[in-house]
């Protein structure tokens, strides 16, 4: 069943809420140039829209437009690296953000479904590439219970319009455990059960933690060492 654009409409309001209580924004954008949170600069992340999605976006707010490049071979690689049912898009700056016409891709940032070798979607990790940079990555203790299953009842719905994307996340959970499994960790999951595990990336078994005992990553994991980390 494909969606129409006004389908979205009920996803934004599913999705409403922030992953954290705290502004994240806040605690990320000290350390990027400028003081932009990493997840709103271009430079480091590119978000994308459902192409139904986009045409609800294009009739109700002038935040987005199509993303461009100077240079005619990051083009063609993006394109490709996106699936046909998306689009490129950037926003006009984190200044002129309106909240209630955030992208699903900005709103479900810094996490994806992880779904099992047996095709189950378990709960939600996180995109590794920005461990060093993404504050939540750190401190995933602090994502709302509510941001959780919000996110995960959101994908639902998107698996049951775009059959694809689950696939999609299907190898990026795949590419998860290949690159896990080389660095000998295990993968935090926020499951659907509202706990937290390790997962082992061969076996799949799940081991329980305590969020707070996670390591931190990059200039968090500097701050961690200072006598007041929010600091
Ligand atoms: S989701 Fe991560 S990168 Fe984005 S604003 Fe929050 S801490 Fe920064």
């Amino acid at each position: 069943m494909s969606p129409r654009p006004q389908d979205f409409v009920a996803l934004y309001a599913r999705l409403a809420m922030p992953v954290t209580d705290e502004d994240c924004g806040l605690r990320c954008g000290p350390y990027n140039e400028g003081g932009v949170p990493f997840c709103c600069d271009p430079r480091h992340a590119i978000p994308t829209a459902y192409q139904e999605e986009w045409a609800y976006l294009q009739a109700h707010t002038d935040l987005w437009r199509l993303w461009e490049d100077d240079d005619p071979e990051e083009i063609r690689r993006l394109w490709e690296e996106i699936p046909r049912y998306q689009v490129p898009i950037v926003c006009r700056g984190v200044v002129h953000c309106q909240r209630e016409f955030r992208s699903l891709v900005c709103r479900a940032f810094p996490f994806f479904p992880y779904i099992s070798r047996q095709n189950e979607l378990l709960g939600l990790t996180y995109y590794w590439q920005y461990e060093d940079r993404c504050w939540v990555i750190s401190h995933l203790g602090r994502v709302r219970p509510d941001f959780r299953q919000a996110m995960l009842d959101v994908y639902r719905t998107l698996f049951a319009w775009y059959p694809q994307e689950r696939e999609t996340f299907r190898h990026q959970s795949t590419m998860m455990r290949r690159v896990f499994g080389r660095r000998h960790r295990e993968i935090p999951l926020l499951h659907r059960d509202g706990f937290m595990y390790l997962l082992h990336p061969r076996t799949e078994a799940l081991r329980p933690v305590d969020p707070s005992s996670l390591p931190k990553h990059g200039v968090y994991a500097l701050a961690a060492m200072l006598p007041f980390e929010d600091e």
